[in-house]
Formats: C-alpha cells, sequence, structure tokens
C-alpha cells in the first residue's frame, strides 16, 4: 500500500476513537497512581486490562512480589502472528501531586489536565490505541506489536521494568522498541546511565585541645576528594557524540558533593565525614566498565590506609541507538508525515527506559505527546490533538517496520 493511502486509512480510524482515547486517557489520570508510594496500581492496571479486552486484546498480569512495598503490576499483550516484535512500552505510575485536584482531570481548549496527562498516560492511551487502529483497519503484520506496560519508571524501576528484564519478559524478540514519554516533540534515542555513591570517611573525634589524639576525617575525606578530582579531569574531557545542546554538555559528568556532612563543631576533630558522588556516563561509556574504575580507585585509598565506606546509591545502564537505524528513520518519517515537521534526535536528560531495550541490542526510541517541561508539575496537561497525533504515528510506524515482506 502506498505511504499515502496507508497514513489516510490509520488517521481516519483515529479520527474515529478520538472520544475513546479521550476517555480512556482521563480515566487513567483520575487514579492517583503516586509513586512513591506506588499507590492505586491495582486499581489503574484493572482500567488497563478493561479496555484491553474491549478492544479485543488478549493480556496478562504479572505481579512482582516483595514482602515491604505494596504490590506491584505489569502487564503485558501481543497482536500480530510470528516472532519479530516491536514494543510500545509505558509506564502508569505518575509523580506525587504538586498542584490541587491533580487527580480530578478536566479538559479545557482541547488539553486535558491533570497529573500524569502529560507523563505518561495520554501517551499509554496512545500506544494502545494505535493498536486497535491496526487491528481493526485489518492490516496484515509480519510480526507482532507488544505492549509492555510497567509501575515504578518514577523510581528507578526496581519492580517493574528491572524485575521483568531479570526473568526475561522484557523484549522477547524485540525488532524495536518506542515509549510515548513526553518528550516535546523530539526523538530521545539516547538516555545517560548512572552511578550514585555516597562515600562516609572515618576518623577519630578528639577535642581541640587534644587534636593530637584524633584522626581528622576531613582531612582524609579531601584527600579521597582531591583523588576523584584527577578521575573527574579524565572523565569530563569524554565528549558524545549524540546530539546535545550547548557543546559543554556532551562531557562525560563526574559531579562531587552534591551532598557533603560531617562533624560537629569547628572545635571537635571530625570523626566523620561523607559526600555523594554522582557519575552520570555518555550512552557510549558502559556502566560496568565505569562502576569498576570508580570502586577501585576507592578501594586503593582503603588499602593506602583511609577508612572508608561505600554505599552504591543508584546505578542504571546508558543507552543509545542510531538515528540512521531502520526503526528511527520509520518514527522519523511518520512523525514528519503526520506533524509537518521532522523530529530533532536527542539525548534524554534523564534516565529513560529504553534502556532495558538497548541493553538486549534492541533499537529503542522515546516519542510522545506530552512536554517534558510541564511534566511533574502543578499544571500538567496534553494537547489531545498531540495525543490523537502521536496515535496515527505509532500505528504508522509498526504498520510499515511490520509489513509484510
Ligand atoms: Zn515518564
Amino acid at each position: 500500500m502506498m505511504r499515502k493511502g496507508l497514513q489516510e486509512l490509520l488517521s481516519d480510524a483515529v479520527a474515529k476513537y478520538q472520544p475513546k482515547i479521550l476517555e480512556f486517557a482521563r480515566s487513567l489520570v483520575a487514579v492517583p497512581t503516586v509513586n512513591p508510594p506506588g499507590a492505586s496500581y491495582k486499581a489503574c492496571i484493572d482500567r488497563i486490562a478493561r479496555e484491553l479486552s474491549a478492544i479485543g486484546l488478549e493480556h496478562e498480569i504479572v505481579e512482582a512480589p516483595d514482602a515491604g512495598a505494596p504490590p506491584r503490576y505489569s502487564l503485558s499483550s501481543f497482536y500480530g502472528r510470528g516472532k519479530r516484535t516491536l514494543y510500545f512500552h509505558g509506564h502508569y505510575d505518575v509523580a506525587p501531586a504538586s498542584g490541587e485536584g491533580q487527580f480530578q482531570p478536566y479538559l479545557r481548549n482541547g488539553s486535558l489536565f491533570g497529573r500524569g496527562s502529560s507523563d505518561m498516560k495520554s501517551g499509554l492511551a496512545a500506544m494502545i490505541y494505535a493498536v486497535k487502529t491496526i487491528k481493526d483497519c485489518g492490516l496484515k503484520l509480519d510480526g507482532r506489536i507488544g505492549l509492555a506496560i510497567v509501575p515504578d519508571e518514577e523510581t528507578g524501576g526496581a519492580l517493574g521494568s528491572t524485575y521483568l528484564a531479570a526473568r526475561g519478559l522484557l523484549g522477547v524478540n524485540g525488532i524495536g522498541m518506542l515509549t510515548p514519554e513526553p518528550t516535546s516533540g523530539v526523538v530521545w534515542n539516547a538516555n545517560r546511565g548512572a552511578i550514585s555513591l555516597r562515600i562516609t570517611v572515618r576518623g577519630r573525634p578528639a577535642h581541640v585541645g587534644l587534636h593530637y589524639r584524633g584522626v581528622n576525617a576531613f582531612e582524609r575525606m579531601v584527600t579521597v576528594a582531591n583523588a576523584l578530582q584527577e578521575l573527574k579531569a579524565e572523565v569530563e574531557s569524554r565528549k558524545t557524540a549524540f546530539q546535545i545542546e550547548p557543546e559543554a554538555a556532551r562531557r562525560s559528568i563526574l559531579l562531587l558533593g552534591g551532598r557533603c556532612e560531617g562533624g560537629t563543631n569547628f572545635n571537635a576533630v571530625p570523626a566523620s565525614c561523607s559526600f555523594t558522588v554522582d557519575r552520570r556516563l555518555n550512552p557510549e561509556e558502559d556502566l560496568e566498565t565505569e562502576k569498576r574504575r570508580l570502586l577501585a580507585l576507592l578501594e586503593r585509598l582503603k588499602r593506602d590506609g583511609i577508612d572508608l565506606e561505600v554505599e552504591i546509591l543508584q546505578e542504571a545502564l546508558s543507552a543509545g541507538a542510531s538515528e540512521e537505524d531502520p526503526v528511527a528513520r520509520e518514527l522519523a518519517q511518520s512523525v514528519k508525515a503526520v506533524t509537518g515537521r521532522a523530529p530533532r534526535f536527542e539525548i534524554c536528560p534523564g534516565l529513560l527506559e529504553i534502556r532495558y531495550y538497548a541493553h538486549r541490542g534492541i533499537p529503542a526510541f522515546a516519542y510522545g505527546p506530552g512536554r517534558l517541561e510541564v511534566s511533574h508539575g502543578p499544571r500538567e496537561f496534553v494537547r489531545m490533538k498531540d495525543v490523537y497525533a502521536c496515535t496515527v504515528i505509532y500505528a504508522l510506524v509498526a504498520a510499515r517496520v511490520l509489513s509484510s515482506r
């Protein structure tokens, strides 16, 4: 089928579903899936499952068992036949409310307001209705569309995507992945990785008059910090080839002392001092390699007699996929065909769940109807026009990438 004909077919179908897409997005926003702590997850996953049933899509819900936390539910669903799978991946948890009435969604001037409208419940509605569109238009696919819907993205994904990935349930036979995060019109094809530490250096306390009896933890900490400064200089000479503005943002990152504390008063030798290290890797850098280097440096200082303790606060993989990848090209062409403008490709400023797929060698990209600048804010909203356009774009990409060859 010609591109023009296919696009028209899909946009006509989406035009008919607009009231349903709006109603579904609105109903999802009304469920306060606040994370932390991970509230109302059951109600939300049930609402999503109901919509899938109404559309005629079989699905499976996986519960992540964890004693301490409230239960975590992920959902997967497949449409089509064969092995090769294009994934649409999204999260249903939202950042805590930062304004009044954020879980009473309302429509004004064509925009849906409420927590999660932009990040990313409207995106979930778009990706699910893209599958319905393909299904109802009766397009034959050479492969499948896989829906992966997860909790906990806002807090690092331990019992969401990390849990699924560890059980081999994420990205099976994937040939590509799209996630409708609020990208403000661009495509994020990369994200930085992270390894964040807290280092606590210990000494021995003593009164200032008896300072010779003490061991100064602050002075020891300065030694540790100096060693890290040398590594920092080297790390910052590395620049990513992925697109990010301005030039200074291309450098790999090692942030020292984002939080530091220690000592009790000016007249006492400090017994302990701690500070954080936030190492953000460029997409080209490997988490394990960079982690090993950082920890080896600290081990060396320990062997030299500095009593220190390292606590890992978080770690996350970096990811990056080429703009020349066939899925990237189909996405860029579809965005241009539907919105009239070719999207730029950029590194995501934060972490992104494309990393779970990229780690398996699956080209993964974020593109969604929301805007980053309003997400997590007190007046979060999404323009429904953009949600409908995103639905067409996702359907178009799937139809093109999985077209019968
Ligand atoms: Zn998000």
